[in-house]
């Protein structure tokens, strides 16, 4: 472990406690994940990404985290009070589906643009549908401390008498008058005694498809209360880090509070985290707006709005050259500056492969100083747009050293190396994105196949064809497609 491993704890929460693991001595960390009815847009990449760096890097200072991020699957009541019908079950009812395949679909299309915005898989991605009797049994508990009460065979929270025991918008800064003032009117509101209540059980609809037997109905679930439900059972009853949306801090995580108070008599998030949103061309994205791209539109380019198509890596490197609570605004001539930088990051990393090395520095202050910048950087609420600009200092140096303008030694150029590899690809997750040649930040496994590759050349040097054929062949019954070049050859996952 790092000695500044606690400065995060400060800087996070601008509190000056310590920092400390608290569960069976892992960091919990709960981030509100999607709802899989629908492609992942950049409202799904951002929070993603950003939690991503988090626990990259707090697993690097040396922390066991455990990572919890649900699916939304059920009860999207609070989002759908327009259309007054969850879309999951709709979109199963026009395409003749089950729910579930919905779900799967959209689930599977979502981890693939994780994957491909080389975004970790959680330690644990917990199902709201597989959760039903945990949350009736925290439906119960909240019943008999008096925060709750049951109306037509639906329970909603007592927001007015919770208040009047808690604080109630204490997250968001609301208070309950503004609140009374601001509620429109929702879909079974002559159930509530008071506009603000929100659901904890809703007795379904005839026709609502999604619907699991309880005391008090054939219902579904309240959205708010699967994430207290959840993030209760797998991270324990307090733990550190509960991150999401901006949008969600109010009325999700405010709700979040007050049912986990109710529960447990406190409350059970140490330090809450939001993003801030992501706009386009200055706009907020929405369907009716015609702006609202998809991931996979972006990565294809297959949009109006899209003067090309941007790759994974340049859709992360964009995200991180802000940091995670400012605003970030896509356009074409964003991001096509976002990635003309990734390619110049990159270039700076492949040059330095090769860097001619002296016996004497002219920079050997400036490049140790970059590494506990960096560290300063992420500690400072994770201030990821200050972390690339060191590593573009570091370019600078290795441009220097390049053009015969400074000195490294042998040193300083391992220094860069780990600089790199530290920062850019551990933790900010930066990847080269072609397979084959390129001298990016290559995994094991790509490691072995360029080995593999180099054998094969070899043998084909000593025109041994048997082995080089076999060494392609198998390749390509495990996956992967070669092909020989001018220069030697190309590879790539089929
Ligand atoms: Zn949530």
């Amino acid at each position: 472990m790092k000695d500044n491993n606690f400065a995060i704890y400060n800087s996070l929460t601008r509190r000056k406690e310590m920092f400390r693991p608290i569960h069976e001595g892992r960091v919990g960390m709960y981030v509100c994940g999607p709802t899989v009815y629908g492609d992942g847009h950049l409202g799904h990449a951002r929070p993603a990404i950003t939690f991503d760096v988090l626990y990259r890097y707090l697993t690097h200072l040396g922390y066991k985290v455990r990572y919890v991020r649900n699916i939304t699957d059920v009860g999207h009541l609070e989002h759908d009070a327009d259309e007054g019908e969850d879309k999951i079950a709709k979109k199963a009812r026009l395409e003749q589906l089950e729910p579930m395949e919905v779900v799967q679909h959209y689930l599977n299309r979502y981890h693939d643009a994780m994957a491909r915005l080389n975004v970790l898989p959680p330690s644990i991605e917990p199902h709201a549908s597989g959760h039903i009797i945990e949350q009736i049994e925290y439906i119960k508990k909240i019943l008999e401390s008096g925060y709750a009460y049951e109306s037509n065979g639906s329970v909603y929270f007592d927001v007015p008498r919770y208040n009047a025991d808690h604080n109630y918008g204490k997250l968001s800064g609301r208070n309950i008058e503004e609140l009374l003032s601001e509620t429109r009117t929702l879909d079974g509101q002559q159930e509530k005694h008071h506009p603000t209540d929100f659901a904890l059980w809703k007795k379904a609809a005839p026709e609502h498809i999604m619907h699991w037997p309880s005391p008090w109905s054939e219902g579904f679930p309240g959205w708010h209360l699967e994430c207290s439900t959840m993030g209760e059972k797998y991270l324990g009853e307090t733990f550190d880090i509960h991150g999401g949306g901006m949008d969600l801090k109010f009325p999700h995580h405010e709700c979040e509070i007050a049912q986990s108070v109710a529960h447990n008599g406190k409350e059970t998030v140490r330090y809450w985290m939001h993003n801030n949103m992501i706009t386009i061309n200055g706009q907020k994205m929405g369907k009716s707006l015609g702006n609202f791209i998809t991931l996979d539109e972006f990565f294809t380019g297959n949009h109006p709005l899209l003067e090309q198509a941007y790759s994974p890596m340049t859709i992360r490197f964009f995200i991180l050259q802000a940091q995670y609570r400012s605003t970030v605004d896509f356009s074409n001539e964003a991001l096509q500056a976002s990635e003309k930088a990734l390619q110049r990051m990159l270039e700076g990393w492949k040059r330095l492969q090769s860097l001619k090395t002296s016996e004497d520095s002219t920079v050997a202050d400036e490049v140790a100083a970059l590494e506990a910048k960096c560290y300063e950087a992420l500690d400072d609420d994770l201030n990821t747009p200050i972390v690339i600009a060191h590593l573009f200092d570091a370019c600078r140096i290795i441009n220097q050293v390049n053009d015969g303008k400074a000195k490294a030694t042998e040193a300083d150029v391992e220094a860069l190396k780990t600089l790199f590899n530290t920062f850019l690809f551990d933790i900010l997750g930066i990847k080269a994105e072609t397979g084959g040649n390129d001298a990016g930040a290559m995994r094991p496994y790509e490691e072995a196949v360029e080995l593999l590759l180099s054998i094969r050349s070899e043998a084909k040097a000593k025109k041994d064809w048997a082995t080089s054929d076999l060494i392609r062949d198998r390749l390509a019954a495990i996956g992967f497609n070669v092909k020989d070049t001018k220069d030697g050859f190309e590879w790539s996952l089929k």
